[in-house]
């Protein structure tokens, strides 16, 4: 880029509109551009402060490190301007910078800068301007963070906790990090348990809808830090109109969630399970548990995005045919991976194995359905762990009972939420499906567990920790890392 686009830039810059047409001259002189690459640094804590600089492209992260660890300041984007207070008072930097993209920067050295502003009234007034902005803008962090409501509670609210949940999350407090725990979900019953609190953080199964958002955005709740991937569970239109943003963990081991559909299938073909009681029972017989073989079968993986692929690679592992569906495939991955791309329809007419990992969305609610369970292989296994919402509940009964599925395998029911996650073996279930589901003995159900790995668990609390300290430190709501886009009107 020219020098003369480098003064031009500068020059649209509040702090050197005002300079005439000698001093824009004198500054062309000294501005040197430095392009950086991603990660790399244009300085770090504690080095000599010998420039001042404005972004010119892409973006770069302020973080400070403390006692407590590293601490994101801000998010530096094209316009903006640094190393100001350096230049009048003798110390040096104050945190360390680095690239978050390609980027690249404009810098003054010390030395020319002092003697622009000695020389040039209207650079000194628009520095004065600049610098006293900057201590406004402190002095209400400050504020905000010293408040007597923020001393007293911590900034985030964790609905439907476990005691599983907080021994992770609370690796992460620290640093005006802190949370909350309660163990009720997060519905129009409870939304006045977020009151003083700045993030809410949920699970899958607390109920996020307009009234819900409404009473959030009334408590001055600014985030909804979701700890999971799923975003099912949220009105995403309402946040937006309410100004709250929403984050979420994209992948926290599609490897735990892969693993689980396989240990579902294992024990159903092999009936782990009922040797397993048998046993227990003195009952060493063998009749009625045999299997088949995987080796040589066919497996159907319909979705085949992270928890797909990983458990389309351990099915070919096993030297199955893999067969997958997803609307957007890969097929340089398929191809590699050696899975045979396919229609829906083709895929349930030719699986041994049926494996669900496509999100559910209006257009996938009941994929698995009366109609499409009756062009399924006779005794076809069918593993869900990805939303209970994919599979009509009846009509897999009907499926059961007629012989049609062969197995279930299911961590995920769709009215799963009043259920599952809780000690509820005191009462009676009121629930007819899934009471009738767990009746057969050729059904398999976990609580929506296939995530409870301790990779997992760490992943969604480091994750999430790190998306609620990007929104503390001020970072706008199209820079969150792991931010949840508003649905488009269209
Ligand atoms: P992902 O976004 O990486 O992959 C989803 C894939 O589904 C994408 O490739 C997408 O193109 C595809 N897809 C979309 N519509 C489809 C359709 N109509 N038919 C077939 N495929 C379709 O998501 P992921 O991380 O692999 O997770 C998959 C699902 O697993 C999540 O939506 C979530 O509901 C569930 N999940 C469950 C648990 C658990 O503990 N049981 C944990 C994590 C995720």
């Amino acid at each position: 880029m020219a020098p003369e686009t480098n003064t031009t830039f500068l020059a649209e810059l509040p702090l050197f509109a005002g300079l005439d047409a000698a001093a824009r001259a004198r500054l062309e002189s000294m501005v040197e551009a430095r392009e950086l690459a991603a990660g790399s640094y244009l300085f770090r804590q504690g080095d000599p402060s010998t420039f001042v600089f404005a972004v010119q492209a892409g973006r770069l992260e302020a973080v400070a490190e403390g006692d407590g660890g590293p601490t994101l300041l801000r998010v530096l984007s094209p316009g903006d301007v640094g190393g100001l207070t350096s230049m009048v008072v003798a110390k040096g930097r104050s945190a360390t910078l680095r690239a978050l993209d390609p980027a690249r920067v404009l810098t003054i050295p010390k030395p020319r800068f002092l003697e622009l502003l000695h020389s040039t009234p209207a650079l000194a007034e628009a520095m004065i301007a600049a610098l006293s902005d900057k201590v406004r803008t402190k002095t209400v962090q400050v504020a905000s963070l010293l408040g007597a409501e923020a001393r007293a509670t911590p900034p985030v609210a964790v609905f439907d906790a476990k005691p599983y949940d907080r021994d992770f999350f609370e690796l992460h407090v620290g640093d005006g990090l802190g949370f909350r725990y309660f163990e009720a979900r997060l519905g129009p019953d409870t939304v006045e348990l977020a009151k003083g609190h700045r993030v809410v953080c949920p699970f899958v199964n607390d109920h996020l809808d307009r009234s819900v958002i409404e009473g959030l955005a009334a408590h001055g709740v600014g985030l909804i830090a979701l700890r999971c991937a799923g975003y099912n569970n949220v009105d995403l239109a309402a946040a937006e109109a309410h100004g709250i943003s929403v984050v979420r963990v994209p992948a926290y081991s599609p490897h735990a969630v892969a693993e689980h559909a396989v240990a579902l299938l294992l024990a159903l073909n092999r009936k782990t399970h009922r040797a397993y009681n048998r046993v227990r029972e003195g009952n060493f017989s063998l009749a009625g548990l045999v299997g088949f073989d995987l080796h040589g079968r066919t497996a159907g993986v319909i979705g085949l995005g992270k928890i797909g692929r990983c458990l389309a690679e351990i099915l070919v592992g096993f030297g199955m045919r893999v067969l997958a569906h997803d609307p957007y495939p890969d097929e340089t991955y398929a191809r590699d991976a050696g899975l045979e791309l396919t229609t829906l329809d083709e895929l349930l007419k030719a699986s041994d194995v049926v494996s669900l990992h496509s999100p559910l969305l209006p257009s996938t609610h009941h994929l698995i359905n009366a109609a499409r369970i009756a062009t399924m292989k006779q005794g076809v296994v069918l593993i869900n762990t990805s939303r209970g919402g994919l599979v009509d509940a009846a009509a897999l009964i009907d499926g059961l009972k007629s012989g049609q599925i062969g197995a279930a395998g299911l961590d995920v029911y769709e009215e799963e939420s009043d259920y599952f996650f809780q000690d509820r073996s005191d009462r009676v279930i009121a629930d007819d499906l899934l009471a009738r589901l767990m009746t057969f003995n050729n059904v398999i159900i976990t609580s929506h567990q296939a995530f409870l790995t301790e990779e997992a668990l760490g992943n969604i609390a480091a994750t999430t920790a790190g998306s609620i300290r990007e929104f503390l430190a001020g970072r706008r709501r199209d820079e969150l890392t792991h931010r949840v886009p508003p649905p488009t009107t269209n």
